[in-house]
């Protein structure tokens, strides 16, 4: 692997044959979680596909000229022309695999996969999930010297990254920026000493044996395991909210409600979530229509009051969503009332959904015991019914689900077994 500057583009990736090329930038989680990844597969994949590295900060003029917007962004290339899908943001391993394999022929990329060499790595504590409580739960455990590595699907922080202000997690004076709230817990956990294996794919898990395997080829045994994975965003299922899904239709008003500045959304849903992130939204639309299925909100009175003292949100009760329809640049959304089973069409922009969440427990769902909404039960210590599996935060069956609760969770956790493993 070698670092290039923007003079030896032409030659090392222009004249070259095959190139990855990954932009940097410095303080930049993302791009430290996607460095070992790099390094790993230049390994296994360097003599095929040449593997290059360059400073974005200081090679501005040709990131832009490349369209590179973010950080860490992985272009390839064959023979001087772009190829495959550009990848940034947190990248996974699967995600690079799938672009250089296909630069490359299937006979060679077998005789590649041969060379894997399966890894197995033992902790005390092995952490699903670097929401506030997988993070609380290894901050706590590094304090008491448990060697402990937290492991998520995605970047670190959870869904309070994508929180557009958290006004009510104390300590705080003024609300304060989601994203900077999770990554100072996470930067708090880091510094500690956990291990990190983020925007990794979970394969397996394996409760009885404590044992987890990543990206398909590194197993992480512990003594221990905490579950926080959380939660996601429910989907209505109506025909046309898959196909569209992050292509007009989305569930995060933080991620995306600054690309309709001026524009017309729809809102479906009616709860806090709904109300809270419909205000927000506003910010930037000109026009939001909300639709719910209820004859009136069910979010907390202040919220509500917010949303009916707002001149750009108006109010859609009784109605539910039926379908989802792309129009050229528009999206319409087919609503039903439900009084009179009238049908009518709903013309904007861009349509978000809040319409609650369900717990996530896919790979493991089978193996504990569960309330009738699917969230794990647990004791007063977070111990579930499997002995040495602990759940945390939002995926547990609790009755407020918050990061102030998460944090705690994780807390009573991380000391149960320090104490347990002392
Ligand atoms: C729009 C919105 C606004 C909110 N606003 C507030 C607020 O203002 N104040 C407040 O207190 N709370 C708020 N909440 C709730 C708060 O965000 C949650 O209660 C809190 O984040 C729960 O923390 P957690 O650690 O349990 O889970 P999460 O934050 O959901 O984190 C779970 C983590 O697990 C990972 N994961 C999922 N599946 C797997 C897997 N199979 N393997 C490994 N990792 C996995 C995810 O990638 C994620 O990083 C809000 C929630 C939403 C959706």
């Amino acid at each position: 692997m070698k670092e290039i500057n923007a003079d030896e583009f032409q030659k090392e990736v222009l004249e070259s044959g095959k190139v990855v090329l990954d932009f940097y930038s410095t303080e930049c989680p993302p791009c430290e979680a996607v460095a070992p990844k790099f390094e790993g597969l230049a390994i296994l994949y360097g003599n095929d596909i040449k593997f290059l590295k360059i400073y974005r900060q200081q090679n501005r003029d040709l990131a832009e000229q490349l369209g590179v917007k973010s950080s860490p962004t992985l272009l390839f290339f064959n023979n001087g022309e772009q190829v495959a899908e550009s990848l940034s943001g947190g990248i996974k391993r699967s995600d690079i695999i799938s672009n250089l394999d296909s630069m490359l022929s299937a006979s060679r990329v077998n005789e590649i996969k041969a060379d894997i060499k399966p890894t197995i790595s033992d902790f005390d504590v092995l952490i699903l999930g670097a929401g506030p409580g997988g993070l609380t739960a290894g901050l706590y455990l590094c304090q008491a010297k448990v060697n402990t590595v937290l492991i998520d699907i995605a970047l670190p922080g959870g869904q309070v990254s994508t929180t557009h202000e958290v006004s009510n997690y104390p300590g705080f004076i003024e609300p304060q920026k989601g994203f900077m709230l999770s990554h100072n817990m996470s930067e708090q956990t880091k510094l500690c000493g956990t291990a990190y294996k983020v925007a990794v794919d979970v394969s397996m898990v394996d409760l009885d044996k404590k044992e987890v395997v990543i990206d398909e080829f590194e197993t992480i045994r512990a003594k221990r395991i905490i579950i926080g994975t959380g939660t996601s965003p429910n989907l209505i299922g109506i025909p046309g909210e898959k196909e569209y899904k992050g292509k007009g239709i989305s569930y995060c008003a933080t991620c995306d409600a600054k690309y309709y500045g001026d524009k017309e959304v729809v809102v479906i849903g009616g709860g806090n979530s709904a109300v809270e992130e419909a205000d927000f939204i506003s910010k930037f639309a000109s026009k939001i229509t909300m639709v719910h299925q209820f004859d009136k909100f069910t979010a907390n009175m202040t919220a509500q009051e917010k949303i009916f003292a707002n001149p750009k949100i108006t109010t859609l009760f009784e109605h539910e969503p039926r379908a989802i329809i792309k129009n050229g640049d528009k999206m319409e959304v087919e609503v039903e009332n439900l009084k009179t089973s009238e049908r009518t069409r709903l013309i904007s922009d861009g349509i978000f959904i809040f319409i609650g969440m369900k717990p996530n427990v896919d790979l493991f769902k089978n193996k504990l015991e569960l309330d009738s909404w699917g969230y794990i039960k647990t004791n007063e210590d977070m111990q579930t019914s499997v002995a040495g599996v602990y759940a945390v935060g939002d995926v547990i069956s609790k009755k407020y689900r918050q990061i102030t609760t998460a944090v705690a969770d994780g807390t009573i956790a991380a000391i149960s077994i320090a104490k347990e493993l002392n």
